[in-house]
């Protein structure tokens, strides 16, 4: 058992040592690999095998103190230290999801949990006994997660039904994809839905047989009631916000890049970090579609004190759609859709010169691009306005995801100093029809992290939260093997792209240090940087070389941010 005696959560005193011992440290302090992902000769590594680097780590206040043998590190202790026993568990630079949208794990806060229902009575039974802990929303019974591939809609409760457990309040529930929901009387009232009301494009409002809205909606119908829900208030954003960045925390991630921040998470976030209270690190990227938002900082400049809790550095902006939906620009047809090139520019809500404005007042940009074309037009935007005043080439500029890549662009990426900002689970989700889309060719050109590697491009790897698990193990398992989560295919799906356990474990830790302009205090185990460190259960590096299957085995058990233990998995 691993002996973490610290209590989550709590500041120490400034001049208080932790002191860590017994444990298989990997400092990644030494040099990069080379870009086939061969260890340099300065890494601890030989006939194919990893030695820990270190063994103990004193931390003093938010920084490392020491990180060396265990003999060393003794003679740090005075009589206010704190020994932690870490029991042979493996200690790397804090994890960093560089690409999230981690609140998305807070919106069904303070609604009922519904998830595994699929009868009406069961779905009654529940909105009656956990009634008091629907507070999302005034007093409005809010549910969500019943059991939609189980209960088609005469399945369903009605309206009717609902009104007779609560005449008075208003209810509404939704299913586990939003594909149904169902309204009671008294929330339809409040909706102003009647038997006049039209059901929108991408939805339906059930009738009865007289006519009669029955209570439940389809698809997009859903918004009309959603929408006239009481708005959310300072505190229920400040609240979702930290149930995402506890989530992060449990997970052994330090920090997160919040790809889209908006005002109101803004203010929460910055609200936690005031009142010492962040369990991680957030990195914000503004999101670029509240011009406003965008003026108000394009005047203050961006934040460039490295080593904070919260960060404002970046604007996130759109350029095209996702791949799976046929939204991804491409520069030929999809191979499954003669005729369709994708969607892409303002129609997806870019604004070039706004963007252009940001970057000039000194902020890094995250320019959401999928397609070939989408990744070529973002090429030409940034070749645009380095040429117009080459000191923003210096600004470290990212493309997010970098899905899809003609040949002869990559190395344009290198050229224009781009940082390639990808996602290993999107891979091992898409390799089922991603091929459909794109054909035997431009496959090539896809998820291609070594082709990147090849090209000199800097990488970073991120989980784009929610949309795909941020299980650590699995990103890295995906990005060493080429397969996915059930472990396939044999060999992995084209796994010429497959980059090496020391390669994506950095894309996780330095190399997203790098992409936030954080290498100086991130990203490594060295004295003087922040101690922001992932305790893990097994030996990363060693498994990734010799048994990436029992990579599903591993735990988180620990975080620590800025010589915080805000996650301590093994207190059970
Ligand atoms: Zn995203």
């Amino acid at each position: 058992m691993l002996v973490l005696t610290l209590s989550a959560c709590t500041k120490q005193a400034p001049d208080s040592r932790i002191i860590i011992t017994n444990a298989k440290v990997y400092t990644l302090n030494w040099q990069d690999p080379d870009l086939e992902g061969n260890p340099h000769s300065s890494a601890p590594f030989s006939d194919g095998s990893w030695m820990p680097d270190a063994e103990a780590i004193v931390i003093e206040g938010n920084s490392i103190l020491f990180v060396g043998d265990e003999s060393t590190a003794l003679t740090y202790q005075t009589s206010s230290s704190q020994m932690v026993d870490a029991q042979g568990g493996t200690i790397i630079p804090g994890l960093v999801d560089s690409h999230a949208h981690p609140y998305y794990f807070g919106e069904d806060l303070g609604k009922i949990d519904l998830t595994g229902l699929d009868n009406k009575q069961a779905i009654i039974d529940r909105l009656i006994e956990k009634q008091d802990e629907s507070t999302a929303a005034g007093d409005w019974i809010l549910g969500f997660g019943y059991d939609e591939g189980a209960m088609s809609t005469e399945l369903l409760p009605t309206a009717e039904d609902l009104s007779q457990a609560f005449p008075d309040r208003p209810v509404f529930i939704i299913g586990t994809h939003g594909f149904t929901a169902v309204a009671n009387y008294e929330a339809m009232k409040r909706a102003g839905i009647t038997s006049e009301t039209v059901s929108p494009v991408g939805g339906e409002i059930m009738k009865d047989t007289d006519g009669n809205p029955n209570g439940i909606f389809t698809n997009n119908a859903a918004e009309l009631v959603e929408e006239t829900l009481p708005a959310r208030t300072a505190k229920d954003f400040r609240r979702i916000a930290l149930h995402g960045m506890e989530v992060m925390a449990e997970s052994g991630y330090t920090a997160f890049h919040d790809a889209g921040t908006n005002r109101d998470y803004l203010n929460a976030y910055q609200e936690l970090e005031a009142e010492g209270i962040s369990p991680v690190r957030v990195y914000a990227m503004l999101q670029a579609t509240d011009s406003t938002l965008l003026k108000e900082w394009m005047k203050r400049g961006p934040e460039t004190e490295t080593g904070e809790l919260f960060t404002v550095r970046a604007v996130k902006a759109y350029y095209d759609g996702s791949l799976g939906i046929r939204g991804a620009k491409l520069l030929d047809d999809y191979s499954d859709m003669p005729g369709h090139l994708g969607i892409s520019g303002e129609d997806y809500g870019f604004d070039e010169s706004l963007v252009q404005d940001m970057m000039e007042a000194g902020f890094q940009l995250g320019i959401h691009a999928i397609g070939d074309a989408g990744n070529r037009d973002m090429l030409n935007f940034y070749d645009r306005v380095f040429d117009e005043n080459p000191e923003i080439r210096l600004n470290r500029h990212r493309i997010e995801h970098a899905q899809v890549v003609h040949p002869e662009d990559f190395g344009r990426f290198a050229d224009l100093e781009l940082i390639a900002s990808m996602e290993p689970p999107h891979m091992a989700e898409d390799m089922g029809w991603a091929e459909d889309r794109l054909g035997s060719e431009r496959i090539q050109g896809a998820y291609a992290w070594r082709t990147f590697r090849r090209n000199g491009v800097p990488l970073t790897f991120n989980s784009d939260l929610t949309g795909s698990d941020h299980n650590f193990f699995y990103g890295y398992y995906a990005a060493i093997t080429r397969k996915n989560k059930d472990r396939r295919p044999n060999g992995g799906w084209y796994p010429e792209q497959a980059l090496s356990p020391e390669e994506a474990l950095r894309a996780y830790t330095s190399w997203s240090a790098y992409a936030a302009f954080q290498e100086d205090v991130l990203g490594t185990i060295e004295v003087g940087k922040r101690a922001d460190l992932t305790i893990l259960s097994i030996d990363v590096l060693n498994i990734g070389e010799q048994n990436p299957d029992s990579l599903w085995n591993g735990k988180i058990l620990g975080t620590i941010v800025d010589g915080r233990l805000v996650f301590n998995g093994v207190k059970n």
